[in-house]
């Protein structure tokens, strides 16, 4: 018997080819706002000058001095920019950095941000803000933060290279997977979850082939909006905790790390969550959902293990007792310390447990 409780996110999405430079403006007499204060890095901010033309008008100031992970100096210089300037709302165009730059001064300012993504991170449909003060990083969720209109446009893609793109999409991957099995999952975030990963294993390898492929980076980006509504409204479970310590610990490549530990975390949970599996496995177009993640990182130029990316063997029962306190209560299969040193061993090695000698 169906039983669930959904706390549905606002925010209006505007999708198409061009969208951005033919419908912003449109989105932003809809919001009522004339002073906007621009946030994008100083690489994004030519390209973001030219689309934006019909608003340039309403630019009152940009702010270029995005950061990785948003140091808290950088949040606090852009929220002086938008007091000193008086805007009345934010327009990020960029990665999840950018977005999450705006999201700091809509924290502690109200302003409403206009998201205009440039990559697969989703951040643009959650309500999580993140900052970094020193080598901690803090993060919370808030409704303030959440954009009041996003425009994707899949023509701001076709500059990610091959790489960042592949890293970036198995990133929205991993939030789909994680979403079926996520604290607060119900059956309108798995629908979201299934019909993402569907679109993301469509236009992955396509764009990783042939960056300008404008159908694949659409597939792309539409699958990378509904991983961020998923994951948004799911929360994240084991897999994201995993890979959250092995990042902070270890300092391993983000993106990487998601795409290796992925199809292990799931071989794990298939047996607790077997209509999840089937429903991974058929977005994906394939019988084995585990085997289907792994060939599809591999077509992606990800390397096997967690060894390939500078993970040692001797760390790894530090790295079972830092994950532990973190393992989520109600995982779809108990998780011991012995079974999460073994998922941990074949994530290291690359290889499936059945594989071993
Ligand atoms: P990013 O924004 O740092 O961008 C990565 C690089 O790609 C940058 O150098 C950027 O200038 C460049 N770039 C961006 N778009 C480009 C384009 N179209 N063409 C060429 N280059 C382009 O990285 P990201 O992966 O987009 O976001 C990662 C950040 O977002 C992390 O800090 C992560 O924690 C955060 N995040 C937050 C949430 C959330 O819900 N709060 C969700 C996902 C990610």
């Amino acid at each position: 018997m169906l039983e669930f409780s959904y706390d549905a996110l606002p925010g209006r999405i505007v999708f198409g080819r061009g969208a951005a430079r033919q419908r912003l403006a449109g989105e932003v007499d809809r919001l009522g706002s004339s002073r906007l204060l621009l946030i994008a890095t100083a690489s994004e901010e030519a390209k973001a000058r030219e689309l934006l033309t019909p608003v340039a008008d309403r630019i009152v100031a940009t702010f270029a001095g995005v950061r990785p992970h948003v140091p808290v100096a950088v949040a606090e210089a852009a929220r002086a920019m938008a007091a000193e300037v008086g805007a009345d709302a934010l327009l990020s165009v960029g990665g999840g950095s950018t977005t999450g730059t705006a999201k700091a001064v809509a924290l502690t300012t109200g302003l409403p941000i206009v998201a205009v993504p440039t990559t697969y991170a989703g951040s643009e449909v959650t309500p999580v803000w993140g900052l970094t003060e020193g080598e901690r990083k803090r993060t919370g969720t808030d409704p303030v933060v959440l954009p009041r209109v996003v425009v994707y446009d899949p023509e701001l893609t076709v500059s990610l290279p091959a790489g960042l793109s592949a890293a970036s999409g198995l990133n929205a991957m991993a939030h789909c997977v994680e979403a079926f099995w996520a604290p607060r999952r119900n059956p309108i975030s798995s629908l979201a979850a299934e019909e993402g990963l569907r679109a993301l294993a469509t236009g992955l390898p396509a764009v990783v082939i042939d960056g300008a492929d404008l159908d694949a980076r659409s597939d792309l980006l539409y699958g990378a909006y509904l991983a961020g509504s998923a994951f948004a409204v799911a929360g994240s479970g084991l897999h994201h905790k995993i890979c959250h310590v092995l990042g902070g610990a270890y300092d391993l490549p983000h993106a990487e790390t998601h795409a290796i530990v992925l199809p292990h975390v799931l071989a794990f949970n298939a047996p607790g969550a077997t209509s999840a599996a089937a429903r991974i496995g058929r977005a994906l177009g394939v019988a084995d959902p585990v085997a289907g993640l792994q060939s599809l990182s591999k077509r992606v130029g990800i390397p096997t293990g967690l060894r390939d990316i500078g993970l040692r063997n001797d760390q790894l029962d530090e790295a079972v007792a830092l994950i532990e306190p973190e393992v989520p209560a109600d995982n779809p299969v108990p998780v011991t310390m012995v079974a999460l040193r073994s998922l941990l061993e074949a994530a290291w090695s690359g290889e499936a447990e059945e594989e071993k000698p």
